[in-house]
C-alpha cells in the first residue's frame, strides 16, 4: 500500500513574531467573483483563514497510482502546464497529495496518536488547521522514472538532478519551493523538494527562488538574518536569567568567524539535573558549579573554513551549550558541542 506523504516535520521549534494578517492581497477581482489570496501563509503559527474552505474552487482527478487528488483550480491548470513542459524533456511527474481538509488532517493526527502516542504525533504531524495543504495550493509531487512510480520520500530524494530540472521550470508557472534546504528554523519543516507551493503571479516565484528565501520572509514575517531566541518555559529560572544566558552564548558565538546563527533555545528544566551538574563539575578547571543549564543552537558554518574544526557549509542543529553557575551566582559557558 502506498504510504501517504504527510509532510513529516522535524522537531524544530519555531518562534516567529506574532504578526497576524500576513497578507499581500491581490487587487484584481475576476468577473465571476472567484478571488482568493494566493499569497496566504499557513504554517505552524498561522492557521488557515476562516471561510477559506468555503471559498476555494478545486478540481479532482485520479493519479497514476489510482488515488483521488484535489487541487485548487488555478494551481491545477498551472500544474498541468508544468507537467507538459517537463514531459517534453523526458521528466515525468504526478501528484501524490495536494488539498487536505482540516477534517482529513485530524484523521491523520488521530491515527498517529493511536499508533505512536500523542506526543510523537504532535511532533511529526501538522496540527489540523495549520497545514499548508489545507489551502489547496501546496502540491506534493512524485516521480515516474522508467515507468515506475517513485512515491516514498526516502526514494524521491535519490533524484536530485530531476528535482533540479523541476525547480528550474516551476517558477514560470507560479510555483515556489516552500521548504527549502537550511531554512528549517523559519519554515518549521525539513527540505522537501517535492512540496511545491502555488503563488500565482510568476514574477513572485522568480524573486523568491533567485534570492533563496522563504515565503515567510518574502511576506515580511521574518528577517532571515535575525536569529530566533527561544527561552521556553522554566520552573527554575526567570525569563531575565535565561535571557542573560542566551546573550552570553550569543556573544561567545559571535567570535566564530563567518558562522551564521539561526536559533538558540533553552533545552528545558530536565537538563538541569544532578547528574549533569556532576558532569560539568568533573570537566571544570577549578570553579565549583552549583547549577547547570543547557541550551541548543542551530547555526550554519562558512563555505570556506579551512582553519576551523567545523565541517564546511554545514547546518548544525541541536548543537549543545552547557552553562554553569558558581556560588556567587554568575553564569559561564562550561562546554559546547555534541
Ligand atoms: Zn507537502
Amino acid at each position: 500500500m502506498k504510504k501517504t506523504k504527510i509532510c513529516l516535520i522535524m522537531a524544530v521549534l519555531l518562534i516567529l513574531s506574532t504578526v497576524t494578517g500576513c497578507t499581500k492581497k491581490k487587487e484584481e477581482k475576476p468577473e465571476d467573483g472567484y478571488s482568493i489570496n494566493y499569497l496566504v501563509l499557513v504554517n505552524k503559527l498561522n492557521p488557515l483563514p476562516e471561510n477559506w474552505e468555503k471559498e476555494i474552487r478545486t478540481e479532482n482527478f485520479t493519479n497514476s497510482v489510482g488515488m483521488n487528488v484535489e487541487v485548487e483550480t488555478k494551481a491545477y491548470q498551472a500544474y498541468l502546464q508544468l507537467k507538459q513542459e517537463l514531459e517534453n524533456e523526458g521528466v515525468y511527474i504526478d501528484l501524490d497529495s495536494a488539498r487536505r481538509s482540516i477534517e482529513e488532517q485530524q484523521q491523520i493526527m488521530d491515527e498517529f496518536s493511536e499508533e505512536y502516542g500523542a506526543d510523537y504525533a504532535a511532533k511529526v504531524v501538522a496540527k489540523p488547521g495549520y497545514s499548508e495543504h489545507h489551502t489547496g495550493l501546496a502540491l506534493d509531487l512524485y516521480l515516474i522514472v522508467d515507468g515506475k512510480d517513485i512515491t516514498l520520500n526516502e526514494d524521491l530524494v535519490q533524484y536530485p538532478e530531476i528535482w533540479q530540472k523541476i525547480h528550474e521550470k516551476m517558477t514560470k508557472y507560479g510555483f515556489i519551493l516552500h521548504y527549502i534546504d537550511g531554512k528549517e528554523h523559519i519554515t518549521g519543516y525539513a527540505y522537501e523538494p517535492w512540496h511545491l507551493r502555488y503563488v500565482d503571479d510568476p514574477e513572485i516565484p522568480k524573486e523568491i527562488m533567485d534570492k533563496g528565501i522563504t515565503l515567510e520572509s518574502y511576506l515580511g514575517m521574518v528577517n532571515e538574518t535575525d536569529p530566533v531566541i527561544d527561552l521556553g518555559t522554566s520552573a527554575i529560572y526567570s525569563e531575565d536569567e535565561l535571557r542573560e544566558m542566551a546573550i552570553l552564548i550569543k556573544c561567545t558565538f559571535a567570535a566564530w568567524k563567518d558562522c551564521e546563527l539561526h536559533s538558540i533555545r533553552y533545552a528545558g528544566d530536565e537538563a538541569s539535573s544532578e547528574e549533569n551538574l556532576k558532569w560539568i563539575n568533573s570537566i571544570s578547571t577549578g570553579t565549583e558549579y552549583v547549577k547547570v543549564v543547557e541550551f541548543l543552537m542551530d547555526f550554519h558554518s562558512p563555505k570556506n573554513n579551512e582553519n576551523s574544526a567545523l565541517e564546511a557549509d554545514h547546518e548544525y542543529t541541536d548543537y549543545q551549550w552547557w552553562l554553569g553557575r558558581d556560588a556567587e551566582g554568575s553564569w559561564e559557558i562550561v562546554s559546547f558541542g555534541y
